[in-house]
């Protein structure tokens, strides 16, 4: 099986699709975490994104869509696939349906993740992730069980995102309306969309999207 997971920044894409991964052996195919990794490894793709990415704006569509057409050719998605935060606008929508068609991979579902924006700013001021396997966190509605050590593999080491701030959070909300929120019509139009409620608890918003896979 494969899904989208779309909403905007800080709908809980990522915390969802790491339940997914761990309960139905799916893998995570998050752009934005992939083009972290490009940046960090300072890669060109890296140095052309990073400053984009700091500002909340949106990578070139030909940047994330060769990103996602190589991975898709790697073996393990033949498991399913999540996309997390792509595709964002209709371009790579229409790109992705075409790699999909392409690579004989059909599109099972688009859950769409509804949240109102202060929630989504209160949210994404306060995630962190551990530096060494990615799980996410909030310093309030996610702490780690024991204060400074991750629940997933004992690290202590956590990171905070640059744009993770309430100015660039800002601008990322409108560059959503904007590009990315009209794939909710056109999905809708395709017959493939569904959605929850992401203001609902974590494991109340991973109910309701296993009532949308079934
Ligand atoms: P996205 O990938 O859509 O940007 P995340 O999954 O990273 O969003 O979630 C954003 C932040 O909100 C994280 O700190 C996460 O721990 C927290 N979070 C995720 N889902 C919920 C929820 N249902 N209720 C409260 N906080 C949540
Ligand atoms: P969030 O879910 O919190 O919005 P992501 O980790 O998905 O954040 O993305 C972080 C940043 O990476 C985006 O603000 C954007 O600059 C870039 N990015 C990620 N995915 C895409 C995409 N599909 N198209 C264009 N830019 C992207
Ligand atoms: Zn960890």
């Amino acid at each position: 099986m494969n899904i989208i997971l779309l909403g905007p920044p800080g709908a809980g894409k990522g915390t969802q699709a790491r339940i997914l991964v761990d309960h139905k052996g799916m893998v995570q195919l998050s752009t934005g975490d992939m083009l972290r990794e490009a940046v960090a490894a300072g890669t060109e793709i890296g140095k052309q994104a990073k400053a984009v990415m700091d500002a909340g704006d949106l990578v070139t569509d030909e940047i994330v869509i060769g990103i996602i057409s190589d991975r898709l050719d790697q073996p393990d998605v033949s498991g399913g696939a999540i996309f997390d935060g792509f595709p964002r606008t209709l371009a790579q929508a229409d790109a992705l349906s075409e790699l999909l068609a392409h690579k004989g991979m059909a599109l099972d579902a688009v859950v769409e993740m509804r949240c109102d924006d202060e929630a989504l700013i209160e949210r994404v001021v306060g995630r962190f992730t551990c530096a060494v396997c990615g799980e996410g966190y909030h310093s309030t509605f996610k702490t780690p069980q024991k204060e400074g050590v991750c629940d997933k593999c004992g690290s202590h080491d956590f990171k905070h995102r640059p744009d993770d701030n309430e100015d660039a959070m800002r601008n990322r909300l409108l560059v959503y309306y904007k590009e990315t929120s009209p794939l909710i019509g056109y999905y809708h139009a395709k017959g493939a969309l569904k959605a929850v409620d992401g203001t609902a608890d974590i494991d109340v918003v991973t109910a309701q999207i296993a009532a949308c896979l079934t």
